[in-house]
């Protein structure tokens, strides 16, 4: 029988960048070119060779996803995603929204069968973690209803404190 969607996701802690998957989601700036916080880390770990393809690109507005090769990374491929920066505004969620939908569906195209995501827009973006997180785990289970691909989507928390609004968010809802 096929999984369920909330059967298909999970909340773990840990450095994106060393997860074996197909594809892990960079969040990224409209330049593409890099900056801090996870974009940085992901170009530091997946090498110069990287920035080569995001300048080829040309850039991503908000909301958009492009995908690239991994290169040094053990993960096959990135999904560069461009979050909002948070102001309040109900635009914020849609364009968070959107972000992750438009991974996913980049991520199905590609035939993408694992799939991690930061939490996009909740660094120097500034969007607050408990929202984001109903606004990822609700768009994406929305996603997996109606796709078979991808199988599994993994949100990768980099703290203790973030882990486990995820955990607690995901168990209200099984
Ligand atoms: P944004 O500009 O979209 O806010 P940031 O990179 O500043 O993006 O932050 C997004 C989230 O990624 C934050 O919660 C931050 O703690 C987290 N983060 C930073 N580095 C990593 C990493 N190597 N792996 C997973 N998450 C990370």
């Amino acid at each position: 029988m096929n999984k369920k969607p909330i059967d298909k996701i999970e909340a773990r802690q840990g450095d994106i960048t060393r997860l074996d998957v197909d594809a892990i989601v960079n969040a990224a700036n409209t330049s593409l070119l890099g900056g801090g916080g996870v974009d940085g880390a992901i170009h530091r770990a997946a090498g110069a060779a990287l920035l080569e393809e995001c300048r080829r690109i040309g850039g991503c507005p908000t909301g958009e996803a492009r995908i690239t090769r991994g290169y040094n990374l053990p993960a096959r491929h990135i999904i560069h995603t461009v979050g909002p920066v948070f102001r309040g505004r109900p635009q914020d969620r849609e364009l968070l929204a959107a972000c992750y939908r438009n991974s996913l569906a980049l991520a199905n195209e590609n035939q993408i069968a694992s799939l991690a995501f930061p939490a996009v827009s909740c660094g120097v973006y500034g969007y607050p973690m408990a929202e984001a997180c109903r606004v990822a785990v609700e768009t994406t289970l929305a996603f997996l209803e109606k796709h078979s691909l991808p199988e599994h989507v993994i949100f990768m928390l980099f703290s203790a404190a973030d882990l486990k609004i995820y955990r607690d968010y995901i168990a209200a809802l099984s």
